[in-house]
Parts: C-alpha cells; structure tokens; sequence
C-alpha cells in the first residue's frame, strides 16, 4: 500500500480539477485578452476562478483577488510590495519566527534595503498572541504578517483577534495563509485581513498557480510589469488552465470543509494518539487543538527524523522531517527551535500530514510500520541504551 502522508508540501490534482482544466490547453487555447470568440471563453474562465477564490475567503469583490504564480510569489509580492510603497509612513514591519522561507528570507532581503524587521517569539505550542503583535506596533510600522497556520507545526494562529489589533492602530495585516485556504474557515472580512497569500497545489490544485487578495484602496505596486493583465499589477499572459484549476480546487474544498474537517481530525487524533500509546519517549509538537486537521508532528528521542524518513519509504510510506524546502540541509528546523526544542529532539521530529486522499487504513499501515522502525533505530543509539539499562 502506498501511503502518502506530505500534503503539507504539496497534494495531489483532484480528478475534477484535471478535468476542468483540460479544455484550456487545446480547446479553448485563446489568449484572454483577444476579442474574438475562442478568447471571450477563455476571458471567462479567468474570471470564473477569480470569483470562486473570492468566495472561498469571503473577500467582498472578485477584483481584490490577483492570480500569482504560487504561495511563494504571493508573500514576496506583498511583503516588497508594501515594504515599497508605504516605505514614506515607515521601514519597521512585524513577523514571527516560524513563518515560511518565503517570508522570512524577503524579510532578510528588506533588512539589507534598510527596513527592520521584529520577529515576535512563538510559545511552546507555536502560538503568536495579539497582545505581542499590539506591543510591537511602533509609529513607524507599516506592516504586520503572520501566518495562518504553519506548515510544520500544523498550529493555527489567532488571526482574527491580531486582525483587529492590526486595524485598530492603522497598520496593515498580511497572513500567508497557504496552509490554511481549503482546509479551515478563511473569511478575509471577519477576520481584517488586508492581503493574503494562498496556493493552488497545497489544496488539490495544480503546482505553479497561487493568488493574492488585496483589498481595495491598499497601495502596491505592480509585481511585474508589462500588459495589463491582472489589473495592471501582474502582467503577463494568463495560465488559464492553472487560473481554472485553482478556482475549482478551491470551490470543491471550500463547499466540503464541514465534513472535512472533522473526518481528518478524528483520522489525526487516531494517529497521534496511536503513536504515543506505542512509542515511549515521543512527544506532540505543536498545539493539542489550535492545529490543522491534517497535521501530525512528532519528536522521538534519540533518532533522527531522516533515518525514520529513510525506512518509512521502504515500506511505501512518504514523511517529511520538517519543510520540504530545508530537507537536504543538516540544520534543524528554526521551526521546532522556535517552540524551544533542543536541537537533538528537534532532529528526530517526524512530520505526518493528511488530506483529501487520505483512508483510516493508511493511518493504520502506519501505526503498524513506524513503532518498529523506531525501536530499530533506537537499538543502534549509545544512549538508548544506556537510558535502557538504567531501567
Ligand atoms: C508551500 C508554502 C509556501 C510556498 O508556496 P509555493 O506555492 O510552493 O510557492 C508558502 N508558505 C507556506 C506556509 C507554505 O506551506
């Protein structure tokens, strides 16, 4: 059985996405910005998407949404993007320390460009609090970004109440919010969200595709300059066929969110619970409940995660020890340090994350897979041994 547990870093294309997107490579081929009949087909598709995007986050106008080339674009875009044109009000822009390397690698960028950057600390559970981001806020800030949930850690941030301190003191609030569009409730509105970043891939979408709400009024300059594509902001000829699949990724997740969400609890609940039962010396990373349905993280003691990672693809089951972005780098994951792991237990953390796909009987393959590969792995450790013997 093959049993894919990365949804976090990237998820398969739902078959009715592939299939409403595939009259836009040979079919309906037209470049929306002609005029004759092929294109106005095309034209519409476009802003289909657009609109199914503005409904899945309650964004009150289709035009604040801008199609981008994925998450990673959408957060540069408005963290340089604001950082450019507010610059006059100020150059201090707030973040966390467990944002993704899209965000935290811009915001380096910004510090060489003369901007500072606050990176509020995270508690143990990776929680940020709206009283941090209230006692941050300088006459100076132009900009607040904290992500919506983390794509380690699985913990949701309180977004809503650092919304409404954002507002309340006239700063700007962006949230990547990649994890967290199609998978838990968004509502750009409610929540005094003034940009976000999502991504089609990380909802059964396809790769390469990602949008931006901007609300109205808010100053940005344009990310790439051209045609007038994307209302002047970001030129370039549209990819209708991801613009489509997107649109129709995120309308079907939106509409089975109620049944979602608690499906892949209980499938989460079954898998953390299962693996502390069977493996001492393990612990939950992040928080109990604040988390995303599908995520699961694990520290073992005395192992490393890509040793775990390593026989776990043996048995056909795909893991992550951490973000897909820093696995072929030895360093632990700012993540887990963040959350005040030592760097040893941050090493052996192991990242399990469900999805649409997902059965209860892959969750059960793994509960018979990992405790003994574990073991394994702790019977070559020196100070397992030790530990054992002490006992
Ligand atoms: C995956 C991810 C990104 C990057 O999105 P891409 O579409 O792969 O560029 C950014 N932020 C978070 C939280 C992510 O999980």
């Amino acid at each position: 059985m093959e049993c894919y547990f990365d949804n976090a870093a990237t998820t398969k294309v739902r078959a009715e996405v592939l299939e409403a997107m595939l009259p836009y490579f040979q079919e309906n081929y037209g470049n929306p910005s002609s005029i004759y009949k092929i294109s106005q087909k095309t034209k519409k598709a476009v802003e289909t998407a657009r609109e199914q995007v503005a409904k899945a986050i309650n964004a009150p106008a289709a035009n604040e949404i801008y199609f981008t080339a994925g998450g990673s674009e959408s957060d540069n875009w408005a963290l340089k993007g604001i950082a450019d044109s507010y610059s006059s009000k100020g150059k201090h822009i707030i973040t966390t320390a467990i944002e993704h390397h899209a965000i935290l690698h811009t915001c380096e960028y910004l510090e060489t460009k003369g901007y500072e950057v606050t990176y509020l600390p995270v508690d143990e559970y990776g929680l940020v609090s709206a009283e941090q981001v209230k006692e941050a806020i300088r006459p100076d800030t132009i900009l607040v970004s904290v992500m919506f949930a983390n794509n380690e850690i699985g913990t949701i941030e309180p977004i809503a109440e650092i919304g409404a301190v954002c507002r309340e003191a006239g700063v700007l609030f962006h949230t990547d919010a990649v994890q967290a569009v199609a998978h838990v409730p968004v509502d750009v509105q409610a929540m005094n969200i003034d940009l976000l970043s999502m991504s089609g891939h990380k909802f059964y979408g396809p790769k390469g595709i990602g949008a931006m709400y901007i609300r109205k009024g808010i100053k940005i300059p344009s990310f790439i300059h051209g045609g007038a594509q994307e209302r002047k902001r970001r030129a370039g000829t549209e990819n209708v066929p991801g613009i489509v699949g997107i649109g129709k990724a995120i309308e079907l997740a939106s509409a089975e969110l109620e049944t979602e969400m608690p499906r892949l609890i209980a499938l989460r609940t079954k898998l953390i619970n299962g693996i502390l039962e069977k493996i001492p010396y393990a612990r939950l990373n992040g928080h109990p409940d604040l988390r995303l349905p599908g995520n699961v993280n694990i520290s073992f003691e005395f192992i490393e995660g890509e040793s775990i990672l390593l026989l776990l693809d043996m048995n056909d089951i795909y893991a992550s020890s951490g973000s897909a972005c820093t696995s072929g780098s030895l360093d632990p994951s700012h993540v887990l340090l963040a959350i005040g792991l030592p760097h040893e237990k941050a090493h052996g953390s192991l990242r399990l994350t469900m999805g649409h796909f997902t059965k209860e009987e892959e969750v059960d393959f793994v509960l018979e897979k990992l405790p003994p590969i574990v073991e394994r792995l702790r019977e070559m450790s020196p100070l397992y041994e030790q530990i054992k013997n002490k006992k």
